[in-house]
């Protein structure tokens, strides 16, 4: 190997330029491996974000179309 180095996050040495940059702190240096794995909790992380601002957008929308349509009862 030309420049080991030691995965950030497992501790596994692998050749810097086989390296990926960490998704969440781009100066971190770590393996392929985890790399697939942070940048796949990372995405789980976004879609459970925006299901739970789609909910509440839509619990806003019931609860102004309940309160219009009691003004007309
Ligand atoms: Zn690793």
């Amino acid at each position: 190997m030309e420049m080991p180095t030691p995965c950030n996050n497992c501790g596994e040495i692998f050749e810097l330029h086989d390296g990926r940059r960490s998704p969440r702190g781009k100066a971190i240096m770590i393996c392929e491996a985890c790399a697939d794995e942070e940048q796949e909790e990372i995405d789980r992380e976004e879609e459970i974000q925006e299901l739970k601002d789609q909910i509440s957008d839509a619990e806003y929308t019931l609860k102004a179309a309940k309160e219009r349509l009691a003004d007309f009862l």
